[in-house]
């Protein structure tokens, strides 16, 4: 079977002498290399999460037929998990995986009225969140179209399992295995008081319930600034924000696997990694 592939790498010297090194071995294998216009079943991006995230935000409408596998050239790497000198393996495994089903994880699909009434819908891999410009934000949150309370803060960040790890986690977030569809709430600086009072806790909510956002300032239709994984928008009209678990999950391609809490240890811990390097040295000198 014939396969397309496409490669998404970042401007940085490193990252495009990679590239180049990808080409080849591609080329040697007999894999066809297309541009983004064409159409391709694995998408090779070149760079940090930050790379990976960027290629997912302009081929989310592509997201079901296409399959992300990220090379990473010094950055934490956190999807994107192969190295700069396992090429030959990637593209090896590549020939060997086209009938393996891919990983699959969930989504965010987020759903956004202006206050003119008009809806925009797109999806995020990480999170969203939503700030105002100045000035305490005041949301109410519903959970299913029920009232659940008040929050005012600096503003709030809806994230999915494997965005649990970026800004979720650094707001007090927990990090959620993504085999789970879950949906996870975090406050950005909430006031709570006597007079002033939300959950103030991070808040998790599962594959059939969808959060509903209506921001103000103070009780006023204002502009805020809306994030979702490397983009923004800033200045923007917001009556409401519906936040779900999409239909869609983003796919990687199932080369090999790599036990999702040892990803989640080596980038925020990297004591088996230290270790690693111990026991090489104390070989090399013995
Ligand atoms: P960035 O400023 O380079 O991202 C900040 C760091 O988050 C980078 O080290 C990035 O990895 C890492 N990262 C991205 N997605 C991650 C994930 N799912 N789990 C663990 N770490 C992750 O900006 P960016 O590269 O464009 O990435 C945007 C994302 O960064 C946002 O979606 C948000 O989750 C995160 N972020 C976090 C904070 C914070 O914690 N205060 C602030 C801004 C953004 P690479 O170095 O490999 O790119
Ligand atoms: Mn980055």
């Amino acid at each position: 079977m014939s396969i397309r592939v496409y490669i998404y790498a970042s401007q940085k010297k490193e990252s495009q002498s990679i590239k180049a090194k990808l080409l080849k071995q591609l080329a040697k294998s007999n894999i066809e290399v297309v541009d983004e216009e064409q159409s391709f079943d694995y998408i090779i991006t070149i760079g940090g999460d930050g790379t990976l995230l960027s290629a997912f935000q302009r081929l989310q409408n592509r997201v079901d037929s296409i399959q992300f596998i990220g090379i990473h050239t010094g950055h934490l790497g956190f999807y994107a998990d192969w190295q700069s000198y396992e090429i030959e393996n990637l593209v090896e495994g590549l020939l060997d995986c086209v009938d393996k089903p891919p990983v699959t994880y969930p989504l965010l699909e987020i759903t956004m009225e202006d206050t003119i009434g008009n809806n925009s819908k797109f999806l995020a891999l990480n999170e969203c969140s939503i700030r105002s410009n100045f000035g305490t934000m005041v949301s109410d949150i519903y959970v299913k179209e029920e009232f659940f309370e008040t929050l005012r803060g600096d503003g709030l960040c809806i994230a999915t399992p494997t965005g649990s790890t970026g800004l979720n986690k650094s707001l007090g977030g927990a990090v959620i295995h993504p085999r789970l569809d879950a949906l996870q709430l975090t406050e950005i600086a909430s006031l709570n008081n006597r007079v002033y009072r939300s959950l103030a806790s991070p808040m998790i909510i599962s594959k059939d319930e969808w959060l509903k956002i209506y921001p103000t300032i103070h009780g006023k239709e204002t502009t805020f600034m809306l994030m979702f994984d490397n983009k923004y928008i800033s200045d923007i009209e917001i009556q409401s924000l519906v936040l779900k678990i999409s239909d869609s999950r983003i796919r990687f391609a199932n080369i090999r696997h790599t036990h999702f809490w040892n990803r989640v240890e080596a980038s925020f811990i990297g004591l088996k990694q230290q270790q690693n390097n111990i026991n090489q040295i104390n070989n090399l000198l013995k």
